[in-house]
């Protein structure tokens, strides 16, 4: 039977849920992008049968969630008629919260303000392209101001309604905004301020059917504020983290030995069971075979079956042969930090020496219950090996923690030999503790 979870709950470690609420982001892959379009509008509420849940990465995070939905080429979308209440999804943020660094610019925000201070429009080059930018003063119900640059059609719409207003005041929402570090006048001192994200970002100008800024309108100051047009703001505010700052203060220095690979000796703390630990693959070409809801599923009812059935997108075969194959991410430690590598299928076998499918038997299931390892996984916790490691673009781009592991040797005397080497040389090339890895998705900020 498949009860009903809270969107809060998805985990990656199987694909057939039944959710409902909260926030989460979600995916469509390139190739399916003219599948779905059509079916996909901004404001309209939609019932999503069959997806998968995977890591939320990237420099830009809509939602809190760890976790993301990737829309699958089986995925069904349809007409939903009733939700119990009006949801906007809109989250504003406090002032205080961006100004004083206490909100991690890797999370976009939601913002509503009114607009107190605007300057004209003004058209900047951008990567060789003219665009417009304004630079605007948000206000809020307690009297805080926050800058705010908008850029492309938003900058018109902000001086569109600024221009038509009359007597009336503008409200500006901002949703999915971009939380911008500079650095100020003063050394190690930054300054904060709200962008527009390039293709994310959503700007309504005095919406009509929003409770949550009705409800700010309410809480506004009554003492009129005048709004007033201002020149241009200098560049440094305008353009976010400049080239010479995000080179040189927000990303460490490495060179590219470091990034690529390395050797690290570490213990296994555990194995992330958010991520189950083996999948369902076809057993022709390994790869991961995807679920196929039954036309039953989608009835409405919450206590059906979830059932369905399997395709292997590789080899195009509606009823491919099935084999489990290990996929671990394993959580392991050493005396500087954690992390998780990620151990597919022949690499486990190295470690475990036993096959999959022995350990679950012949299954055509979903992984259900991943906080429930067979002993041999349990046994790997408190085992230390040497891993070579490879530090991918996602880890150092997009912070993910997650890295890909390329070669195990649990051999005890070469071991031991790393040990002694380790604690006589220090520094030796392409033997780097954890804590070093960490730097990688902790301080890197490179835009894309
Ligand atoms: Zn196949």
């Amino acid at each position: 039977m498949a009860a009903m979870n809270n969107i809060s709950e998805l985990k990656p470690f199987k694909s057939m849920w039944k959710v409902k609420g909260d926030k989460i982001h979600g995916t469509v892959k390139k190739d399916e992008v003219g599948q779905f379009t059509h079916v996909l509008q901004q404001g309209q509420t939609k019932v999503q049968i069959n997806f998968t849940v995977t890591h939320s990465s990237g420099s830009y995070w809509t939602t809190k969630h760890p976790y993301k939905v990737v829309f699958l080429p089986t995925t069904r979308v349809r007409i939903c008629e009733v939700l119990p209440y009006n949801m906007t999804g809109l989250e504003p943020v406090n002032y205080h919260a961006v100004l004083n660094g206490k909100l991690d610019p890797d999370f976009l925000v939601d913002v509503v303000g009114q607009v107190v201070e605007v300057s004209h429009i003004e058209v900047v080059s951008v990567n060789g392209k003219d665009t417009q930018k304004i630079s605007v003063e948000l206000c809020d119900t307690e009297d805080e101001r926050l800058p705010l640059v908008l850029w492309g059609k938003f900058a018109e719409d902000i001086s569109d309604a600024v221009q038509l207003r009359s007597e009336n005041i503008v409200i500006c929402v901002l949703r999915f905004g971009k939380i911008k570090v500079w650095k100020g006048n003063f050394v190690m001192f930054y300054e904060r301020s709200i962008s527009n994200a390039y293709n994310v970002s959503d700007v309504s100008v005095n919406p009509e059917n929003m409770a949550e800024v009705q409800a700010f309108i309410r809480l506004l100051p009554k003492d009129d504020l005048k709004l007033s047009i201002v020149d241009s703001k200098p560049l440094a505010l305008a353009n976010g983290v400049s080239k010479n700052d995000d080179f040189f203060v927000h990303t460490p220095r490495k060179t590219i030995a470091e990034v690529e690979k390395c050797i690290v000796m570490a213990t296994i703390a555990g194995i992330d069971s958010d991520m189950g630990w083996y999948y369902l693959s076809c057993k022709v070409c390994a790869k991961k075979v995807i679920t196929v809801p039954n036309d039953n599923c989608d009835d409405g009812d919450e206590h059906d079956v979830l059932a369905c059935n399997y395709y292997c997108p590789k080899c195009k075969n509606n009823s491919p042969k099935l084999l489990p194959r290990y996929k671990l991410h394993l959580v392991v430690l050493d005396n500087t930090n954690d992390c998780k590598f990620l151990f597919f299928d022949n690499l486990a076998l190295q470690l475990l020496h036993q096959p999959c499918i022995e350990l679950t038997g012949p299954i055509t299931d979903e992984i259900q219950d991943p906080d429930v390892l067979p002993p041999i996984l349990n046994d790997l916790k408190g085992k230390s090996f040497l891993f070579k490691i490879g530090i991918e673009k996602e880890n150092f781009i997009y912070k993910h923690d997650t890295f890909k592991f390329l070669k195990i040797i649990t051999n005890l005397g070469m071991i031991n030999e790393f040990e002694a080497a380790q604690s006589t040389t220090r520094n030796i090339h392409n033997r780097s503790p954890l804590s070093t890895i960490a730097v990688f998705f902790d301080a890197t900020n490179i835009p894309i």
